[in-house]
């Protein structure tokens, strides 16, 4: 070895690589975007010990550990059970902001759906009933659902 290299101090420098990538997203999961992009329906699955049915769909309870296979076709319609207003603009926010995460309780649903709602957000509150916006383009992704929105009276 060199003997400068000896006298070199060991320096470590912080950095932040963006690493894109590519994977299945699961026989499930593709069953459910593939749903929602070429026909707009929310589907969920029902287990068959509980009979809870999950949304988005998945392919086990995470109660009773048993697979479901049973589909249901879920209303693009449902109740916030929780919501948070983000006012600060971050590149990996999926909207601008202002627009709210929800969790929406889609009727017929035993858990709740995590997305967003973008418009009249001095209207959404805990118990108001929200509607999902489909996008016209649509490419297997859950923002497919562009936002939900406020329904109804309040
Ligand atoms: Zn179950």
């Amino acid at each position: 070895m060199t003997d400068w290299l000896r006298e070199v101090e060991p320096l470590t420098l912080k950095g932040q690589i963006a690493v894109p990538y590519t994977w299945w997203a699961g026989d499930t999961a593709s069953r459910f975007f593939t749903a929602l992009r070429d026909e707009g329906k929310i589907l969920g699955t029902r287990c068959p010990e509980c009979r809870k049915v999950f949304v988005p769909a998945r392919r086990s309870c995470s109660r009773c550990f048993v697979e479901m296979d049973q589909w249901v076709e879920l209303p693009p319609e449902g109740v916030v059970e929780a919501f948070t207003i983000v006012r600060y603009a971050h590149p990996i926010q999926p909207a601008e902001p202002p627009f709210a995460y929800v969790l929406v309780k889609l009727d017929g649903a035993d858990v709740s759906f995590l997305h967003i709602v973008k418009k009249d957000l001095q209207d959404l509150g805990v118990g108001r009933r929200v509607r999902a916006v489909f996008k016209e383009k649509r490419d297997g992704h859950i923002l497919d659902i562009d936002a939900f929105e406020p329904v109804g009276e309040h």
